[in-house]
């Protein structure tokens, strides 16, 4: 397939809470021209649309509308929020099962327009069904990727900053494995102010015992979700700007390092499975995997990410 940023179209499947925070999002950020919503419920699509649009003339120059499948053949990047919700009496593995079948089904319809998109898939488990969106499809690898451990880096940095009592801007590091319970932060890729952690620590005096607290940092970062969910219902602000994120290394080319979900065949000694590590991403998608080289711990918490990963799989059979 060939490169095809030719319009700076983007197209977002599903404008639930995700969805609508990431139009919104990349409406005010000015590095798309064209914006299509669609969804299941296009009234609901319609009325997001709407309310989006009459906000026009406080954004930069965009257009927004609801899209139809003939939108996916000039999109640059399609964007996919879509999700079934968990119904009552219904089980984790029946909920994985529907979410499974409306991607494959998404992808049918957007590779019937001859689509060369970039294919982004926020919808969970990000990671399992980035893996059954590659299988289903066919599509290059470099192409589909899951939104991953992009918005739990974001989770890392925040909390980092706020314990160290530094500028979020100057603390760095990735959060590797799985989108969800088995994830892990990878301490020896995370600097502050550009010094190693491990290095910066015995300088720094806002704690007592650090090993502790990063302990206490993993765990918090692990849990976010529960907690927001808890409180509100949902989470969708902060991915709606680690999306954002994302689209915009794609639309500008940027070569930048995040942490997407992304099928590994042989990296980090890891084969057939879709999980989040660094990437370089660009116009194309996943331009390469950069495989840093991890402590023995850290690689073993990757493997055993892996191995939660791939019991979902064999459980869908994919
Ligand atoms: P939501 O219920 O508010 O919105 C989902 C939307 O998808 C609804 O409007 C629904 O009508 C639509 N939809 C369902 N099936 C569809 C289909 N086949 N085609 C088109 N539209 C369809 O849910 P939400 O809060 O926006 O969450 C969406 C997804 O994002 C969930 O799977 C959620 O777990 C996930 N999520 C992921 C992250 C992440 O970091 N990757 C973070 C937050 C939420």
């Amino acid at each position: 397939m060939e490169s095809m940023i030719t319009s700076r179209k983007v197209v977002i499947i599903g404008a639930g809470a995700v969805g609508s925070s990431f139009a919104y999002a990349l409406a005010q950020r000015g590095i798309a021209d064209e914006i299509a919503l669609t969804d299941i419920n296009r009234e609901y699509a319609e009325g997001q649309v709407l309310d989006l649009a009459h906000g026009l003339p406080f954004y930069p120059n965009v257009q927004i509308k609801v899209g139809t499948a003939q939108d996916y053949a000039d999109a640059s990047v399609i964007v996919i929020t879509a999700g079934a919700k968990q119904a009552p009496g219904e089980s984790r593995l029946d909920l994985l099962q529907k979410n499974a079948a409306m991607i494959e089904g998404v992808m049918d319809e957007i590779t019937a327009q001859k689509s060369r998109a970039v294919i982004v898939i926020a919808t969970n488990p990000v990671d399992v069904l980035t893996y059954a969106a590659i299988r289903h499809s066919g599509w290059p690898k470099a192409r589909i990727i899951g939104s991953g451990t992009v918005l739990d880096s974001a989770r890392f940095h925040y909390l980092l900053s706020k314990h160290c009592d530094v500028d979020v801007s100057n603390v760095h590091g990735y959060i590797l494995g799985e989108h969800g319970d088995s994830e892990f932060p990878a301490w020896s890729m995370t600097h502050v102010g550009g010094i190693p952690i491990d290095d910066y620590c015995p300088q720094c005096a806002t704690c007592d015992d650090w090993m502790l607290d990063r302990e206490e940092i993993a765990r918090q970062v692990r849990e976010s979700a529960y907690h927001i969910i808890n409180y509100k219902g949902a989470t969708y602000y902060a991915i709606g700007m680690a999306l954002v994120r994302i689209t915009a290394a794609i639309l500008q080319d940027q070569n930048s390092v995040l942490t997407v979900s992304t099928l590994l065949q042989g990296e980090y000694g890891l084969q057939d499975v879709c999980l989040s590590v660094p990437v370089l991403l660009g116009k194309d998608g996943i331009k390469r995997v950069i495989e840093a080289k991890l402590r023995a711990e850290e690689q073993s918490l990757l493997e055993k990410s892996a191995d939660t990963l791939k019991r979902s799989l064999a459980e869908l059979a994919l």
